[in-house]
């Protein structure tokens, strides 16, 4: 199964990915969590990607399909996979179907979880993220055991440079001008579906496996 996240930045995308890649023993595929490991690592691609996010921006598609694609293109996605961040473009989305159509694959569902602005910066400037291994906590909503610390891997967790209040408008911004078209996109294509992601994360994660099967 291949399945889309949609949704603004901050609306749970990456915390029901995990959750879908969990029950599904599919990849949950993140291309900001792959854009701060290489930032992590001092990679090219890193220092170029940095520049962006740290506004707010997209990195440029240039350099996020072909990163994208040859991720897919893994041993591991054979059986299919859970797209976290990408496409956030329509030319994004484009270029995915192309890739997948030379090779006669499909996106079975885009799944917008939907979550009004209002609740945005709170969702985001409460996010505390772990860098070591993706996993992500809300202070108040979704708080992990030990104060600071990882449940997953132990290590010290920290508010994203750009889940800063300053950074989530742009962000939010950028959101509407540029991805938020993609669900237009996806429901001419028949495959969009619609979870209210203001609910609890398990009420959320339970719209979403209705939808999935
Ligand atoms: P995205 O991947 O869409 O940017 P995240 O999954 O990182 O968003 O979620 C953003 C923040 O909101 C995180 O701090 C997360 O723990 C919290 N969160 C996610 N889902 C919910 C929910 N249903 N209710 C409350 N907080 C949530
Ligand atoms: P995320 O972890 O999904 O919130 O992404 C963090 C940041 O990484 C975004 O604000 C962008 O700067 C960049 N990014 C992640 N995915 C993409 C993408 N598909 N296209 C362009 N930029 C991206």
């Amino acid at each position: 199964m291949k399945i889309i996240m949609l949704g603004a930045p901050g609306a749970g995308k990456g915390t029901q990915a995990k959750l879908i890649a969990d029950k599904y023993g599919i990849p949950h595929i993140s291309t900001g969590d792959i854009f701060r490991a290489n930032i992590k690592n001092g990679t090219e691609l890193g220092m170029k990607a940095k520049s962006f996010m740290d506004k707010g921006e997209l990195v440029p598609d240039g350099l996020t399909v072909s990163m994208l694609l040859d991720r897919v293109g893994q041993p591991d996605c054979k059986d299919g996979y859970v797209l976290d961040g990408f496409p956030r473009t329509i030319p994004q989305a484009e270029e995915l179907d192309r890739a997948l159509s030379e090779r006669d694959e499909r996106i079975d569902f885009a799944v917008d979880v939907d979550v009004p602005d209002e609740n945005i910066v709170n969702r985001m400037s409460g996010r505390r993220a772990c860098l070591k291994c993706g996993a992500t906590y809300h202070l108040e909503h979704i708080p992990p055991k030990n104060e600071g610390l990882c449940d997953s891997c132990g290590s010290g967790l920290v508010l994203r440079d750009d889940d800063k209040a300053e950074t989530v408008l742009k962000r939010l911004q950028v959101y509407h001008d540029q991805t938020q078209p993609l669900i237009e996109f996806y429901t001419r294509k028949g495959i969009l579906k619609t979870v209210d992601g203001t609910q609890d994360m398990k009420d959320v994660f339970a719209a979403i496996t209705g939808i999935l099967g």
